[in-house]
């Protein structure tokens, strides 16, 4: 395997890439949902996207964790539960529930995404696995812990809810795009884009180490530029969007 050394000058390059990719995502629209087109090549069903984007993860996450055949701390499997929750919802629950109609997305996204989605499983299971032996029963008493988990679990809870909320805007067999309200919606376009953020700041914190970091960057570099998208896309599309709506983050952006 590779040196410690080795494993931290590339997770500061994945680190600086997110950083030197959020400005470029803030001018580009990347083309899956709402904003799907086929200028980005052949396009594959949207359901079968989404599966193949993110089930990577889940398989190099546990490979990396569990292959060396380690004895992980309780504290290292609670933290590998929890985002287990959330990637076992995404690739095995989230795309069944999708009411999108044989909709498409490109290739290249999926390609992208299956990349990302291996770079994050590696960093973060490799280091759990590795250099992980600092975390014992003690840390589920440490400050950074119990707020983590309650960050987290707030924002796992506004992302399902309000995936649900957009989910329902279809129900009866209803096509096409609605003003979402009610909650959050109140006040942000996108919250289950914030619900995310917030979510693995959550994660981050609770776990305390740079892969985690690097994992809630990525999410803010990428959800932020998309979220903005979406609201730019709402007040094109609806001459009656709500005026006092912002895009991700309530009373500021
Ligand atoms: P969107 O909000 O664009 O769409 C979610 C679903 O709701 C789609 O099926 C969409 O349909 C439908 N929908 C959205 N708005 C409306 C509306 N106004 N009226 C009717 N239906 C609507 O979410 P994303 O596709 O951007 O993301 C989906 C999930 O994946 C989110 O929970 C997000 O946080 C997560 N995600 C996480 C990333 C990460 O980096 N961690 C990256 C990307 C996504 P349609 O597809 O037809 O537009």
């Amino acid at each position: 395997m590779i040196s410690e050394e080795t494993f931290n000058y590339l997770l500061y390059a994945w680190i600086a890439t997110a950083i030197i990719i959020f400005p470029v995502l803030l001018r580009i629209t990347v083309p899956y949902g709402r904003h799907t087109t086929n200028t980005w090549g052949p396009t594959i069903n949207n359901r079968l996207g989404w599966i193949l984007m993110e089930l990577p993860v889940i398989l190099v996450f546990s490979w990396f964790l569990f292959s060396n055949g380690q004895r992980l701390s309780n504290a290292v499997l609670v933290i590998y539960s929890l985002f287990m929750l959330h990637y076992l919802n995404r690739v095995f629950v989230f795309p069944f529930r999708l009411r999108t109609n044989g909709k498409r997305m490109p290739i290249t996204i999926v390609v992208f995404g299956i990349f990302f989605n291996l770079a994050n499983g590696f960093f973060n299971g490799y280091w759990l696995s590795k250099y992980s032996s600092t975390y014992d029963n003690t840390w589920f008493s440490d400050p950074r812990f119990i707020i983590g988990i309650i960050i987290f679990f707030a924002g796992m809870f506004i992302n399902i809810k309000s995936d649900n909320k957009l989910l329902s805007l279809r129900k009866g067999g209803k096509k096409g795009y609605y003003i979402p309200k009610g909650g959050l919606f109140n006040y942000i376009s996108s919250p289950n884009l914030f619900g995310e953020i917030i979510e693995w700041t959550g994660w981050a914190v609770l776990s305390w180490c740079l892969p985690t970091f690097s994992f809630a960057l990525w999410t803010f570099a990428n959800l932020v530029p998309r979220a903005i998208d979406h609201h730019r896309w709402y007040k094109r599309r609806f001459d009656d969007y709500p005026k006092n709506r912002k895009a991700v983050f309530p009373g500021l952006l």
